[in-house]
């Protein structure tokens, strides 16, 4: 197995921009998440990737070899698609050992691998199946054997779950992470689910407007966004903004909104912009707190709905509205006033106008 590296890599259609110097390097063994809306280009660098498509410019290295200009035939890598593209005629067993029987592998060595593949992915009952005759989630296991069959160096997956049910979706996310485990292998994986990017990722890379937003691990992009784009895109139910005012005092500054005062220090970025923007994940927004929150404000509740383990409370906070994910919550109804508190370290300051993420100074305490 190998890793990738992709340098400065840019990618033009006419005078689009899909994929704008992105800069990544995936270890030997990493499952990788590419993440973003559609459009971002997390398709157009995994192609360039695989070598289906051309680079504009930049380099790909898998391992220290130098792919940029090498034939996909000869990248040793394997892709699965979102479409899965089975051969309609061709059974599961032959689905499976037709790369090996094009590389004119032995026949021996063909049905011996073939048999460790359908055993691996715990389809061997279905070898003498034609892929009309399989459910999607088959299908899916069928393609996913298709790549393993070749030992790639590099295992490329394209929205591979995108076809599935919800129920199905999740139970095939674990074999996917449980294999990734088994083979101990190298994997790019690209989704627009963020969901899917925060389950199977060792590192997710966020994609928008061609550019990499961010990358990190999975908490790390949760706990500390790099910018709003980045906050917004990642948890369900989304994080709450709020639009704050700045007052800059002699020894402090402050950030107004609601009838409520976020102290910063002043040497915060923030107090050199007239507003800001404050973000809270609907966890952190806590129901009647007590005293000694960091930050407390009056909101009214607009809906409450009841998930068994968990409740999520729409508020009502100056025409705008916020999700509070809480434990389970009995006593709420629409309209009552309820008091909502924060803890100072669960805020996050953002830059209004590029969105960029407003960090307290080394060492500061918000
Ligand atoms: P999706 O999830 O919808 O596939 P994506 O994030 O994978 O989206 P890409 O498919 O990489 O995005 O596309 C990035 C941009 O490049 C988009 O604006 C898209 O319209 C454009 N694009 C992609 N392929 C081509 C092409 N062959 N010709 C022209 N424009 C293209």
């Amino acid at each position: 197995m190998s890793g990738v590296r992709l340098e400065s890599l840019c990618k033009s259609f006419g005078d689009i921009t899909a994929v704008d110097n992105v800069n990544l390097t995936v270890a030997d063994g990493e499952f990788v998440v590419l993440v973003g809306p559609s459009g971002c280009g997390k398709t157009t660098t995994l192609r360039m990737l695989a070598g289906l498509e051309d680079c504009t410019s930049g380099r790909i290295f898998i391992g220290e070899r130098d792919v940029t200009d090498t034939h996909p035939k000869d990248r040793n890598i394997a892709m699965v698609f979102q479409s899965y593209a089975l051969y309609p005629h061709k059974t599961v067993a032959q689905n499976l050992g037709f790369a090996l029987r094009i590389a004119k592998r032995p026949r021996d060595e063909i049905d011996r691998r073939i048999q460790e593949v359908a055993e691996i992915l715990d389809i061997q009952d279905l070898l003498d199946r034609k892929p009309a005759k399989l459910s999607g989630g088959q299908r899916q296991r069928v393609a996913v054997g298709r790549a393993i069959i070749r030992n790639p160096e590099i295992f490329l997956f394209d929205e591979p779950l995108s076809n599935l049910d919800a129920k199905l979706r999740t139970t095939t996310r674990s074999e996917l992470i449980k294999l990734h485990k088994r083979l101990n292998a190298t994997m790019v994986y690209v989704t627009h689910d963020q969901v899917e990017a925060m389950t199977m990722g060792d590192r997710i890379v966020v994609m928008e407007g061609g550019l990499v937003q961010q990358i990190g691990t999975p908490l790390e992009i949760y706990d500390d966004p790099d910018n709003r784009f980045v906050a917004g895109f990642i948890g369900s139910p989304a994080i709450n903004f709020l639009d704050a005012q700045i007052a800059v005092g002699r020894s402090a500054c402050e950030a107004r909104f609601a009838g409520a005062s976020l102290k910063l220090p002043k040497s915060h970025p923030a107090a050199s912009r007239a507003d800001v923007v404050l973000g809270v994940r609907p966890e952190h927004l806590l129901i009647a707190p007590g005293s000694g929150i960091g930050v407390s404000f009056q909101a009214t509740v607009e809906t409450v709905e009841h998930l068994g383990a968990e409740t999520l409370v729409e508020l009502a906070l100056d025409g705008k509205a916020l999700t509070v994910r809480s434990g389970r919550l009995e006593n709420l109804a629409s309209g009552q006033p309820v008091e909502i508190g924060v803890h100072l370290e669960n805020i996050l300051v953002f830059d209004p106008g590029d969105g960029q993420r407003l960090r307290p100074p080394n060492g500061a305490e918000m």
